[in-house]
């Protein structure tokens, strides 16, 4: 598997992609022309960050990278603990930095301000330290300061990590970011000093299949992995070219004609956070999904755990209470789709096989895996 840097996210360097740090104006997630999977997979880890994480897989030019940044402009601010360099949010007690403790144990009225949710894109090159941060043991052990300069794993918190050619980047620092969105803290430990933060981020890596697949081990440990094909429908391609001629022509112009749709589309997804926690899956549905996992030899839970997380988080963006068949069929494909055993030289299942196995275990109703509803998104 080719590791070359490249230099065209080299030059991101980690800079945030939000609205607060950038007067960019940017292509608006409503204004998306198709890649329906890709859309729902992203909107679906912003209504439940627990599902862990999406790759995107497609060609270049496909605009994986437009989508992360249209997302990030559209998801509705949150509260933070004003000042705080993790951003912690102040309703979560058990979350909060050792700042963010020490303020809450000597005053109850910590000054909170509403702030952008941090998406952070990756650079290729960037190494574990600027990643976790660092820990200058000399200055800890002879003056007794805090020394610890905080990485992009500090930046993302409760937020997004966005890597481009995530297949590209070296093994062990996927591993890193993917322990760190699993357990929501980052530790760094040199000579037994160690140093921790609350880390707690989507992560969400994209890239190009013909350059090389993540390792299966990584590959598992990603809730949702959808793929983005060329669109080959004429209309929709020339839907894509008007749209982009006119934002381009006046950027500001296109997305304050878009403002509705963003505004409701942003009132969806708060609301279906709000929702998610009282989503129910009765156990017949656990059951089918259970079913389908072993009928695709799919090894361990992390299969069918994801298809529900998924699914719960689908009824709760459609405004439902109670996750169904339907959800958990339009969510299969891209929860297990890189969790089939393969042989080495096979590429990721495009779905077929899933479908397949969908038709038989989960019976079909009048719409399609994920292509339904696709006024859904809107
Ligand atoms: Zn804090």
């Amino acid at each position: 598997m080719p590791k070359k840097p490249k230099s065209k996210s080299a030059v991101k360097s980690g800079r945030a992609t939000n609205r607060s740090s950038s007067d960019r104006v940017v292509y608006p997630f409503t204004a998306i022309v198709g890649q329906e999977e890709m859309k729902l997979a992203l909107l679906l880890s912003v209504i439940d960050p627990h599902i862990g994480g999406v790759i995107i897989m497609g060609h270049r030019g496909t605009g994986k990278s437009t989508a992360v940044r249209s997302l990030a402009d559209l998801l509705p601010p949150i509260k933070k603990v004003k000042g705080c360099f993790f951003g912690c949010d102040p309703d979560r007690a058990n979350e909060l930095c050792q700042d963010c403790k020490q303020k809450f144990s000597h005053d109850d009225r910590v000054a909170t301000e509403r702030g952008a949710v941090p998406v952070v894109e990756l650079p290729l090159g960037a190494t574990e330290d600027r990643v976790c941060g660092t820990l200058d043991i000399e200055r800890a052990l002879v003056e007794g300061v805090k020394a610890f300069e905080p990485g992009l794993l500090a930046r993302a918190n409760r937020g997004f990590l966005y890597i481009d050619e995530v297949n590209l980047l070296d093994d062990h620092l996927v591993d890193v970011l993917l322990d760190a969105a699993a357990s929501g803290r980052n530790v760094v430990e040199r000579e037994g000093i160690s140093v921790s933060h609350p880390s707690r981020f989507v992560l969400v890596g994209s890239g190009n299949p013909e350059e090389g697949e993540l390792r299966p081990q990584l590959l598992d440990r990603f809730g949702l992995y959808t793929q983005i094909t060329t669109i080959t429908d004429l209309d929709q391609r020339v839907e894509i070219v008007e749209k982009r001629e006119r934002f381009d022509d006046d950027p500001v112009a296109f997305q304050s004609a878009l403002t509705s749709d963003q505004d409701q589309l942003r009132r969806r997804i708060t609301r279906g956070k709000k929702l998610l926690p009282r989503v129910e899956t009765d156990r017949a549905l656990l059951m089918q999904i259970a079913e389908l996992c072993v009928s695709l030899n799919v090894d361990g839970h992390r299969g069918e755990l994801t298809i529900a997380r998924a699914a719960r988080a689908l009824a709760a963006f459609e405004g439902r209470t109670k996750a169904t068949v339907d959800d958990a069929r339009r969510v299969a494909v891209m929860s297990l789709r890189h969790r089939l055993r393969r042989d080495p030289l096979e590429t990721v299942d495009s779905g077929a096989r899933i479908e397949q196995a969908l038709g038989e275990i989960i019976p079909k109703r009048a719409t399609t895996m994920t292509t339904g509803r696709l006024a859904a998104i809107r």
